[in-house]
């Protein structure tokens, strides 16, 4: 039974967890080699932030089988990427292999003043642009395989590009591996629970950081003054 005591601790979780949603959203960019499980450690920690929004690029290269236009891409023509590019809609957007790839501003904005985290699945050059746009709100993680015999097996299982493309992605995944030291943490994929305790525990983490809490101060003033 609760009795008045623990009535008030209720009633004063219930506005401290009001309090606490005031905060900055975290932009976090996962970047990763392709096939180093990046996709499937973002789906689980989609599924169980379901106030986390996944930011959907735009790009000129052609669907997947199984791939859903506004769901995994927008997926444009060149034209029309030139023209977003034009009308100022990206915050970042890089080529990469041999096609277009850019993050809609719109949406971001969006979900950052609503307070709500945002993912990006973009590359090294999508991160450096975000650094230099937003480093305050920016949480950067690199994906890593365990070894490159693993990497060249999840590609191979995808088994969603051919055997060309897969080689050059192969010989991509170096250079994009090389760019690791640019960011915040770096989690090695070797099992998927491990890796994605690991990504969990960085965004518990980068939330609590005291400066995108913005409801500390009047937290702390009425918390003085005997008002909570
Ligand atoms: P894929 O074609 O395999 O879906 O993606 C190829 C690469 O493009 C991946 O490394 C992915 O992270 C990157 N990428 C996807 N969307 C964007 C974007 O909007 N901007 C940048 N810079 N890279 C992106």
């Amino acid at each position: 039974m609760l009795n008045s005591a623990s009535v008030g601790q209720a009633e004063s979780l219930t506005k401290l967890d009001r309090l606490k949603s005031k905060r900055r959203g975290l932009m976090i960019v996962l970047s990763s080699p392709s096939g180093a499980g990046k996709t499937t450690l973002t789906r689980k920690l989609l599924a169980d932030n379901t106030d986390m929004a996944m930011s959907v690029s735009a790009t000129t290269r052609a669907p997947r089988p199984g791939e859903i236009d506004g769901h995994d891409y927008f997926f444009v023509s060149k034209d029309t990427f030139v023209k977003m590019i034009n009308e100022d809609a990206f915050l970042e957007h890089a080529k990469v292999f041999d096609n277009y790839y850019g993050t809609p501003k719109a949406p971001v904005e969006a979900a950052l003043a609503e307070g709500r985290d945002i993912v990006f699945d973009i590359d090294w050059q999508g991160a450096q642009q975000l650094t230099q746009a937003a480093a305050d709100d920016l949480v950067r993680i690199f994906i890593l395989p365990p070894n490159m015999f693993e990497l060249e097996q999840r590609l191979k299982t995808r088994a969603q590009d051919s055997d060309a493309v897969i080689a050059k992605r192969m010989a991509k995944s170096e250079a994009e591996i090389s760019h690791w030291a640019e960011y915040d943490y770096v989690i090695v994929n070797e099992r998927l629970e491990t890796a994605l305790e690991e990504l969990r525990s960085i965004v518990i983490t980068e939330r609590l950081k005291r400066r995108r809490q913005l409801w500390l101060g009047p937290f702390v003033k009425a918390l003085v003054s005997g008002e909570t």
